[in-house]
């Protein structure tokens, strides 16, 4: 046994980082504990909604320099439609977010560990509480994302038939244009994608494929992009003469989508991100309930309180909020609806306000 901490935080992601800095600024001992040894791609939009700047800002990360994202579009196979986000969100690769994340953890006076895969959570006797790698913390946060975490139960989403992809493309010099101030969500037979502006003049194509139609799809980029071009008009626009930035894609399997954590696992065990609750992607607001629910955990930590009345809160928050980005969600596994819907926003721009307005966290910088 090495050192003795206040709190462990498990993964370095948004979520983590975000509880571990917090936690730090207000006098907590710290250390977190990061699986990978070294910077890296994930797989996510990479679109980070308005709401969620005031936690990057209060971290000492100013996200607002970059460009703003006013506008989404939404293209179902044959028609599109445009509306004004309620707050401009920021597009922003996750390989540099997490880094500058971790760095205001460390500037903040977290130990950080990395390339430390955390297994199991050591039951220490009830008044030493944890033990991780050799150190001990009388609380945890646990921060893992989308993989599964063993120590705390296993989570059960209501679709995880799907299979997530990432890649950044140099798109050709039309599409990008045509892409600044926007993010686009495609619906297509079989999956969705959302394409964003991130920095370094390239976009960051996200999507997800059932799992039934995985075989159908090509595994090179030039057949594959024809293969999702073919499915959704507005897609193969801005996919034609694209060139990806790294191959092979990223992708992810089995990701919960539509979880909330009902209660604690433990009275000083904390779950945040996606370890509390996954929101389906097509939301763009995963990013944003990962650094909400890290602050809140942190500021529940600092004032004493324990991991049961922070799952409360966070439930009563999440589960209508995950909710309805679910139904959406399933209404865009039917493309022709999808075709419809774009019809029906063009006419009522509210019925977009009202979706937005009940899948975002409104103003919780401040909780
Ligand atoms: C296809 C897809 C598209 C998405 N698009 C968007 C989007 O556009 N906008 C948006 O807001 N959200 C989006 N999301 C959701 C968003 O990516 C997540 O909600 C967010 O990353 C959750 O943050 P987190 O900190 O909980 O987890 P993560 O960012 O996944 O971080 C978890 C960290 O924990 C580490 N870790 C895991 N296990 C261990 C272990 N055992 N020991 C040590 N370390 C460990 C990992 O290496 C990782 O660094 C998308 C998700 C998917 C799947």
């Amino acid at each position: 046994m090495t050192t003795d901490y206040d709190v462990a935080v498990v993964g370095a992601g948004l979520a983590g980082c975000a509880a571990a800095c917090r936690l730090a600024r207000g006098g907590a001992r710290v250390i977190l504990f990061e699986k990978a040894a070294a910077p890296h791609h994930k797989v996510c939009g990479e679109f980070l909604s308005g709401e969620g700047l005031p936690f990057l800002r209060d971290m000492g990360i100013d996200l607002e320099c970059t460009p703003a994202v006013p506008s989404f579009r939404l293209h179902g196979p044959a028609r599109s439609c445009e509306a004004a986000l309620p707050m401009p969100g920021r597009a922003f690769s996750r390989y540099r977010l997490d880094e500058l994340m971790l760095d205001a953890a460390t500037q903040a006076g977290v130990k950080v560990r990395r390339g430390v895969v955390v297994q199991t959570l050591e039951d220490a006797t009830s008044d030493r509480g944890y033990e991780i790698d050799g150190y001990r913390a009388p609380r945890v946060v646990c921060a893992a994302g989308k993989s599964e975490f063993r120590p705390v139960q296993t989570r059960q989403g209501k679709d995880s038939g799907m299979v997530g992809f990432k890649l950044h493309l140099k798109l050709a010099p039309q599409a990008q244009d045509r892409l600044q101030g926007h993010v686009d969500l495609f619906v297509f037979r079989g999956g969705y994608g959302g394409v964003a502006p991130v920095e370094g003049g390239v976009a960051n194509f996200c999507f997800l494929v059932e799992k039934s139609k995985l075989n159908d799809m090509p595994r090179n980029w030039p057949a594959m992009s024809a293969w999702l071009g073919q499915r959704c008009d507005g897609l193969d626009a801005c996919l034609r003469d694209s060139r990806p930035v790294f191959w092979p894609a990223l992708s992810v399997a089995n990701v919960p989508y539509g979880f909330v954590r009902e209660s604690a696992v433990a009275d000083d065990l904390y779950c945040v991100g996606d370890q509390l609750a996954v929101i389906p992607s097509l939301t763009g607001e995963g990013m944003t309930i990962a650094l909400m629910s890290g602050s809140r955990a942190a500021e529940h930590i600092l004032n004493r309180g324990g991991a049961t009345g922070f799952h409360e809160e966070m439930h009563e928050l999440l589960k209508p909020r995950v909710a309805l980005g679910y139904q959406v969600h399933r209404l865009f596994k039917a493309p022709g609806i999808c075709d419809l819907a774009t019809q029906l926003v063009a006419r009522w721009p509210r019925l977009l306000e009202y979706i937005f307005s009940n899948t975002r966290l409104p103003q919780l910088s401040r909780l």
